[in-house]
């Protein structure tokens, strides 16, 4: 069977028996093929087939007796070309991807195989085939300039720095001398040029009328025009020539989600032949990403713009609520002030009620204030901790101890609970706890009539490192609902509003305490139903405190006495004069002799020409500001009065305050509306007497 078989297998060899047949079909095939072939013999072309002449543009009889490596590559390519034919003649089959010339000296990419032929195992010739793959690496191109297209959105900083990288990316594949990217603005009919590249013309900003540009949005179509074309539109009316005459111009619509935003244009002043239908054929393929990318960029710089206007408007929030800060306060200062100086001169039992009104009316605006400015202050800068030896147990009775009144004043009970196994010290900011405190103590006593407040302590976890603390604020109070045990930690939301009305608040204070217990890692929740009042718990990781002494928190000094500051001299440095007379009449009330200074600029004279103990200074003033003077002050004579402690008055909040106050010399900052304890104690604090 197999033998049978074997019979009927056609076998080129056996049909084809005579050499002329064979010769035959190989003439075709040589005259046929689609690629250029030639052959040669001792260096000297022999034969071409006409795909070589068509491909390289030389005739058969220019061609014959010539060496190839001088005929089509150019003269820096000969040491490439060279070797391919010397690795040829020693009889090695090469393949090889190349540029050669075409007659008229345009590059054609080429492959090339190039072969030695044999006879009796001797090279007689060399057998060469060369096809063209212009096509392919154009392709190839064009599919790497969009890439690089669409990787260079990511890299630009800018359009502007894209849309050079676009003329550079284009440029590996089409003449860009003449290039221009028109943005069209719908409003107003106008043509912008972002990237505008000529020989001739430059324009910025004009009228998209009668444009060739204009011509091809309105169109909505990409467009080749020869020099003839364009005088045939404007014989038409539908454009007059702005600029310089092109000889072709071609231009390709740029367009997001539909809508045409722009034009991509080339053109050539001098060469007619110098843009073909292909090439506007790869301009309309590449404008797509282009466009795209232009989209996305541009998107990109405006959200930059409005993240830039948005930072801006909250610099601007931070001053004017800074500056407003100041303003409420210094006649805050005086309101809170004057009723206590009134309530401290022994009034008629029925003023009692009014100036106790009075001074509860000016605390609770400032508690207000402050909320208002703490969370401004939260929510613009990044909060600093402190990290010192607290003793978290004195923190919470310190803090009760301030609302034992008000509980009181309520018929509340306000209790210390479970406090066990807490550490003496732990590592943490003792402002920022009395803070939370503060906020949830005063919370449970406003919402709560006799009833009880209690205030638990606890060692939740420890670790090597670690001591978290859990604070619980437990009242019997009207409780929260269910559906609002979250919001009320967001900021501006109080449970009802009938709620404002009845117990104030600026539905702040939850917001800042979980600000505070996150930004120290911590956590904080409330358990409540309406009725049976809340438990608000928030625990803290603190560090672990070594105990020592030396690193324990500073205790102020603190005042001595009733009498340690009687017989001291101060000068008060402030322009507002009812702010003079507060700090003026809380010192004379502690025996102290007091001068006044309205300015700057005299108060110098009077440090000079009397002995002061210390300066009360407020920074703001006319004139020279505080800052000015207590630099005057610490350098004149010689550094005479370096050691005089001048104590920095103000009601900013802002964290630059504190750096100019620590840069001229400022031994203390007293922040404005003071209670009295606080200006006894940061005077005890900084005068030396030999008591
Ligand atoms: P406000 O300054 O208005 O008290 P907060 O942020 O401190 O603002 O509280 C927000 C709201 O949460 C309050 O208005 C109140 O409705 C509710 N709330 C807070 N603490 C308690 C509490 N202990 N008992 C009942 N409701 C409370």
């Amino acid at each position: 069977m197999t033998t049978k078989r074997d019979h009927n297998v056609l076998r080129p060899r056996q049909i084809i028996t005579e050499a002329g047949q064979e010769k035959a079909y190989m003439e075709q095939l040589f005259h046929e093929a689609p690629e250029a072939m030639v052959q040669i013999i001792n260096e000297k072309i022999i034969r071409v087939n006409p795909e070589f002449t068509r491909l390289f543009g030389y005739t058969e009889e220019e061609v014959l007796g010539k060496e190839i490596d001088k005929l089509l590559p150019s003269k820096d390519q000969l040491t490439e070309a060279n070797n391919i034919s010397k690795k040829i003649n020693e009889g090695e089959t090469v393949h090889a991807e190349s540029i050669r010339f075409h007659k008229n000296g345009r590059p054609i990419n080429v492959s090339i195989l190039g072969t030695p032929v044999k006879m009796n195992g001797k090279i007689i010739g060399v057998f060469g085939i060369y096809r063209d793959i212009t096509d392919r690496k154009k392709a190839e191109k064009i599919q790497h300039l969009i890439n690089n297209i669409s990787t260079s959105v990511l890299t630009s900083k800018s359009l502007d720095e894209f849309l050079v990288i676009v003329k550079q990316e284009l440029d590996t594949i089409l003449d860009t001398t003449n290039l221009f990217i028109a943005f069209y603005n719908i409003e107003d009919h106008s043509l912008s040029f972002p990237f505008f590249a000529d020989e001739k013309d430059r324009f910025e900003k004009i009228s998209a009328d009668k444009t060739i540009t204009g011509y091809v949005i309105k169109t909505e179509q990409s467009v080749l025009l020869k020099l003839k074309d364009i005088e045939e539109l404007e014989k038409q009316g539908e454009i007059e020539l702005i600029g310089s005459a092109s000889k072709v111009w071609l231009g390709v619509p740029l367009q997001s989600k539909g809508e045409i935003f722009g034009v991509i244009s080339l053109q050539s002043y001098d060469d007619e032949t110098a843009f073909t239908k292909e090439d506007l054929d790869i301009l309309v393929f590449v404008s797509n990403q282009i466009s795209l990318a232009i989209t996305k960029i541009q998107a990109e710089e405006s959200l930059k713009i409005a993240k830039f206007k948005a930072e801006e408007a909250a610099i601007a929030k931070q001053q004017f609520l800074s500056s407003m800060s100041h303003e409420i306060r210094t006649p805050l200062n005086a309101v809170i002030g004057m009723s206590q100086l009134l309530l401290d001169i022994k009034p008629r039992p029925d003023q009692i009620e009014y100036l106790s009104a009075l001074k509860y009316s000016g605390e609770t605006l400032l508690s207000l204030i402050n909320d208002i400015l703490d969370f401004n202050k939260l929510e613009s800068e990044k909060l600093v901790l402190e990290e010192l030896d607290i003793n978290p147990l004195l923190i919470v009775k310190k803090t009760m101890n301030i609302f034992l009144a008000k509980a009181k004043e309520k018929d509340n009970v306000l209790e210390l609970g479970r406090a066990e196994n807490i550490p003496e010290f732990v590592l943490g900011d003792k402002v920022r706890l009395s803070q939370i405190l503060t906020n949830l103590i005063g919370n449970a006593i406003k919402f709560t009539e006799f009833g009880t407040i209690t205030v638990n302590v606890e060692l939740e976890s420890e670790n090597s490192d670690q001591q978290v603390l859990k604070f619980e604020i437990e009242d019997t109070g009207i409780g929260i609902s269910k559906d609002n045990k979250e919001m009320i930690f967001e900021s501006f939301t109080q449970e009802r509003s009938d709620i404002t009305r009845l117990f104030g608040g600026s539905g702040l204070g939850l917001a800042i305490c979980k600000k505070l217990v996150e930004a120290q890692n911590g956590r904080i929740w409330v358990e409540s139903s309406p009725g049976f009042g809340s438990i608000f718990s928030f625990t803290i990781p603190f560090g672990k405190s070594d105990h020592k002494p030396e690193k324990a928190e500073k205790s102020k000094p603190g005042p001595k006495t009733k009498t340690y500051l009687k017989g001291l001299k101060i000068l008060v440095v402030e322009d507002n004069k009812l702010n003079r007379v507060v700090a003026k009449k809380f010192l004379e009330n502690w025996g102290v002799s007091v001068d006044e200074a309205e300015n700057g600029v005299l108060c110098a004279d009077m440090v000079r020409k009397n002995s002061y103990d210390l300066v009360l200074m407020d920074l703001q003033m006319p004139v020279m500001d505080g800052y000015e003077a207590t630099k005057k002050i610490k350098n004149m004579d010689n550094g005479k009065f370096k050691e005089l402690p001048v104590i920095a008055l103000t009601a900013s909040i802002l964290i630059e305050v504190k750096e100019k106050i620590e840069n001229a010399g400022l031994d203390d900052i007293l922040i404005k509306p003071f209670e009295a304890l606080d200006l006894y104690e940061i005077i005890s604090k900084h005068v030396k007497k030999d008591q």
